[in-house]
């Protein structure tokens, strides 16, 4: 079982300073300084991080490196990539939180409940007895793991594992 805890994320700071200006996706790509870098896997194709707020221990973002805002702009190559990448970190997943399931999907839209435009792939792991959505939205606390300890545990296990970027 992972190690869950009591976690505040109002003493949790992501940026320091001046709050850098615009895309945060492409800023945590660039590796924009004052950016707290959590992301687990990056590649010429996607990156991988784990999400600044997360809904749940392991809650990860898969994003392309290009600053696209629809899925309909992914290339063959990106199309292949993602799946396989999709494949790897959900086994990533399974070994270090296993979870009972996942909700996996975009918003795609501004409109539709998307916070960032850049397109990005939710990976929510989903466990028994978590906490409801009501829960999360009445109170300051609720129950994850730090994010930046999930990315530490994730880099490890995927430094173990790599990911394969080609078919082969
Ligand atoms: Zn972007």
């Amino acid at each position: 079982m992972s190690k869950d805890y009591f976690f505040n994320f109002e003493k949790l700071t992501y940026v320091k300073g001046p709050k850098p200006s615009g895309c945060i996706l492409c800023l945590i790509r660039d590796q924009a300084p004052g950016v707290v870098d959590l992301r687990v896997y990056s590649d010429e194709l996607f990156i991988v991080a784990v999400n600044l707020y997360p809904y749940n221990p392991g809650h990860l973002l898969i994003f392309p490196a290009r600053h696209i805002e629809d899925i309909r702009d992914y290339t063959p190559r990106e199309e292949e990539r993602l799946n396989r990448l999709q494949r790897f970190i959900l086994d990533i997943t399974d070994k270090l939180h296993h979870p009972n399931g996942y909700n996996l999907g975009y918003n795609m839209g501004l409109t539709a409940g998307a916070s960032i435009a850049h397109l990005h792939l939710h990976l929510i792991p989903r466990y028994p007895r978590e906490l409801g959505i009501a829960d999360l939205i009445a109170g300051k606390r609720v129950l994850v793991e730090d994010p930046r300890e999930t990315a530490g545990k994730i880099r490890r296990m995927i430094a173990q594992e790599p990911f394969s970027i080609t078919t082969s």
